[in-house]
């Protein structure tokens, strides 16, 4: 899971500050890393590893000057901590483009083996990273138009070259110089992208982003989301074209409403924080079909709680923050590997003691992967005097790896596979464990959607959309990375 931003603004505009403005607000997606590129007489770039905040600094803004910039943060899914991975990527000749993506490519490894050393003049990749997979088959294919200027429907057949080649999920968006801004949407649309706009006296400034938070903080309307397939091109006289590449069925992730995104964003037309009310509403009757009875209801925090305060409305019974968050430690799963996981999570919640003494607590959290975390709020509970501690999920038990570009993709990484919701409860030493069942959680997000859409929600079913997910390919990418966890490359 990554975030990005891409604007184009007027001739004679700056767009760098909105930018970083636009990163800022995505940092959730990913700390692992930060970059931008500007396109202004030529690309100028500027990436790190660590925060946007610590990344950029005023000093480099002078430089990052230009109307048409893009930006992306990082968590790797595939690739490294290395700063070869950073994105965004760009070729300067013949033509300069630029890169950014959020999500995963599913073949390539297969494409590094086979495809690559025949295209590619050096006979290899440069990076780790999936996304110059991307960029190369989209490059290679626009340096075969006829014409010397670039036209919408060069930039058309780059994308549908990229669609026949490289499979998986991936949102992207990226600049050309001297031509425009691109911004398109994998065949299924399985991760989310918005268009917004901005009307000045200037001019129309463009933005796409991965989320429509980006767009409220950097002053922008939300315009809409990309369609699954869709291409965007915005050339540079500010004229928007849009391309539909590929019909498919639209398949957004399922997980984006129940963890990524942020609260305040609305994905493909739904509000994320609606559909976390909806979700605890959901698992309220679940509850309350169990005959057990509850004190309180406490939110792990944060993304548990908007489902939690609905959660304990519903059941008639007070929520209370049990848990004190320290917000200067980074999220605990966006630590690269596991040990430094297990060891942050004390240091990142704190128990408020009162809130649990003598009390039959009922933790909420949105899913449980490995159960690391659980297992150690149930131990927190217990500690603090709880006399029952009930552990519910507002998420289905994740079952499946993914390989589009969340990082959950080796099996082993979950407590839920192969056990019944019973050993699991008993694995995380807690009193009762409920999950949400897949049914109520479609029906929660569908309430606010409106109708009656069909998501990927492979790593709770095992339904792979793109229909070329084999054992092979969650073969290659598990290798990948456990290789990046313990330290090495794949
Ligand atoms: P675990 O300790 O492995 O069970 O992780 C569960 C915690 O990680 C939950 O509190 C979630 O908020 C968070 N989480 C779940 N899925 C993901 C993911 N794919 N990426 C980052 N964090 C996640």
């Amino acid at each position: 899971m990554c975030g990005f931003i891409s604007i184009m603004g007027p001739e004679g505009s700056d767009v760098i500050q909105e930018v970083l403005t636009g990163l800022l607000a995505i940092q959730h997606r990913g700390q692992d890393a930060a970059g931008v590129v500007t396109c202004g007489d030529r690309f100028q770039a500027k990436k790190g590893l660590g925060l946007v905040r610590d990344v950029f600094e005023p000093r480099h803004l002078e430089r990052l000057r230009g109307p048409m910039a893009v930006g992306h943060v990082r968590y790797p899914t595939v690739g490294g901590n290395e700063d070869a991975d950073v994105q965004p990527f760009w070729v300067d000749f013949p033509v300069g483009i630029a890169m950014a993506h959020n999500g995963n490519v599913t073949n390539f490894h297969e494409l590094r083996r086979d495809y690559f050393p025949r295209q590619t003049p050096q006979g290899r990749l440069a990076s780790n990273c999936d996304l110059e997979a991307v960029l190369y088959v989209f490059a290679g294919q626009l340096f075969q138009r006829k014409a010397e200027r670039i036209k919408p429907e060069d930039v058309r057949d780059a994308v549908a070259e990229v669609f026949r080649t490289v499979k998986g999920a991936y949102s992207v968006v990226g600049l050309i110089a001297g031509a425009g801004m691109y911004a398109f949407r994998d065949p299924y649309g399985i991760k989310p992208i918005i268009l917004g706009k901005r009307e000045t006296d200037r001019g129309t400034f463009y933005a796409v982003a991965s989320e429509s938070v980006v767009l409220d903080v950097a002053g922008y309307e939300a315009v809409r989301d990309l369609n699954a397939g869709e291409l965007l091109w915005i050339d540079t006289d500010r004229r928007l074209h849009s391309f539909q590449v590929s019909v498919r069925p639209h398949r957004p992730c399922i997980f984006e409403y129940i963890y990524f995104a942020r609260p305040d964003s609305v994905l493909d037309g739904a509000l994320v924080y609606q559909t976390r009310i909806r979700l605890g509403a959901e698992l309220a009757k679940s509850w309350r079909r169990t005959g057990l009875e509850a004190d309180v209801v406490i939110p792990v925090p944060e993304s548990a709680r908007t489902a939690a305060q609905e959660m304990a409305e519903v059941l008639g019974i007070p929520y209370r923050e049990g848990f004190v968050k320290n917000r200067y430690v980074g999220r605990t799963f966006i630590m690269p590997n596991d040990t430094e996981r297990r060891s942050s999570i004390r240091h990142k919640l704190n128990p408020i003691r009162m809130e649990f003494e003598g009390k039959r607590v009922l933790i909420l959290d949105d899913s449980i992967v490995r159960g690391n975390t659980s297992r150690q709020i149930v131990r927190i509970a217990r500690q603090m005097g709880a006399a029952k501690v009930y552990m519910a999920s507002y998420s289905p038990a994740l079952t499946h790896p993914c390989p589009y570009g969340i990082d959950m993709s080796t099996k082993n990484e979950f407590i839920a596979r192969g056990r019944t919701v019973d050993e699991v409860c008993k694995e995380l030493g807690a009193d009762h464990l409920i999950y949400q069942g897949i049914d109520a959680m479609v029906r929660a997000v569908r309430e606010v959607t409106g109708d009656h859409r069909e998501f990927c929600m492979a790593c709770f079913d095992g339904d792979y959309p793109t229909g070329d997910v084999t054992e092979r390919v969650l073969a290659d990418i598990e290798a990948d990375r456990l290789a990046a966890s313990g330290g090495g490359k794949a």
